[in-house]
């Protein structure tokens, strides 16, 4: 998804012309509404992609491929062995947690990310595979469960930890903070992506590598939590699912680290693409305005 006149618009890239973008309009308005119109869209796609003129990707404002899914995205917690040590605060390593996170979290692929102090001092990284689902299903068998895929992009599941370790526990909204989680730069679809079974994963900040792992490690490999997921609890097409983070998260080092303002996280999932987010501060005239709300 990219802006054109201030407008959202569909788009293709294609393999061997990856610096230019080919219009999607004709077929539809969004990304959701490719995936309605199922293979028949996609062939659409194809035909369209194969002939139609481009514009250079350079110079355009990506979007979140998804800015509205139907439904909070699913998350994975704890789905990498070394991470789940990591955060093993009584030396016990639990099963993997299934858990939400609200749509006005999504951000764009190199959209800046607001930290305001006065919600969370204690903001961290998170490189992750998203995936994006094709079709309507629930309680869907491992063996059937690759053919539920629409694609993946990539996913840094950004997360207050403060808000998150409060009062037993508090992911959904340590993990929803407004534009926290950028999602892109786009959705490489499963006929074209490589093996989901074998993926680098690397986050950088300020070009300093912090998590440096590969999907092989994943305790619940792509079709086993798709399976889980979807038992008793029907997947809609154009849900997001994120699966999990490796080891080399922040609050978890010694000591802990966590992002400031005028840091640039850099999240990579190999085959997939890179998405680039600067740390910025709120600014000072919202905090004030803020604090003096009723004086
Ligand atoms: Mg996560």
């Amino acid at each position: 998804m990219y802006l054109h006149d201030g407008a959202p618009r569909l788009g293709a890239l294609r393999p061997g012309h990856q610096d230019e973008v080919v219009d999607l309009g004709g077929v539809a308005r969004d990304l959701l509404g490719l995936i309605a119109a199922g293979e028949r869209g996609l062939e659409k796609a194809q035909k369209i992609a194969a002939g139609a003129s481009s514009r250079p990707l350079k110079g355009l404002k990506l979007l979140p491929p998804i800015d509205s899914p139907p439904g909070n995205i699913i998350a994975m917690g704890r789905n990498y062995q070394k991470h789940a040590e990591e955060t093993a605060s009584d030396g016990d390593v639990k099963p993997p947690t299934i858990f939400t996170k609200a749509i006005t979290s999504i951000a764009g692929p190199y959209d800046d990310i607001t930290i305001d102090p006065s919600i969370s001092d204690d903001i961290d990284w998170e490189v992750e595979l998203g995936l994006v689902i094709a079709k309507r299903g629930a309680n869907i068998s491992r063996r059937d469960a690759m053919s539920h895929v629409f694609g993946y992009f990539v996913l840094n599941d950004v997360s207050a930890r403060d808000i998150q370790n409060g009062w037993g526990g508090q992911y959904f909204k340590g993990k929803s903070l407004d534009r926290s989680c950028p999602t892109g730069p786009w959705v490489v679809t499963a006929d074209e992506a490589p093996d989901p079974r074998n993926l680098a994963l690397r986050l950088t900040v300020n070009g300093v590598v912090k998590q440096d792992g590969n999907t092989r490690d994943m305790i619940h490999p792509v079709d086993a939590i798709i399976e889980w997921a979807s038992k008793g609890m029907t997947l809609l097409p154009g849900a997001m699912i994120a699966t999990g983070t490796p080891d080399g998260v922040g609050f978890t080092r010694t000591p802990p680290e966590f992002l400031h303002p005028g840091d640039v996280m850099e999240t990579e999932v190999s085959g997939i693409g890179v998405l680039r987010n600067r740390i910025v501060a709120a600014k000072v005239d919202a905090l004030a305005d803020h604090s003096h709300r009723g004086a």
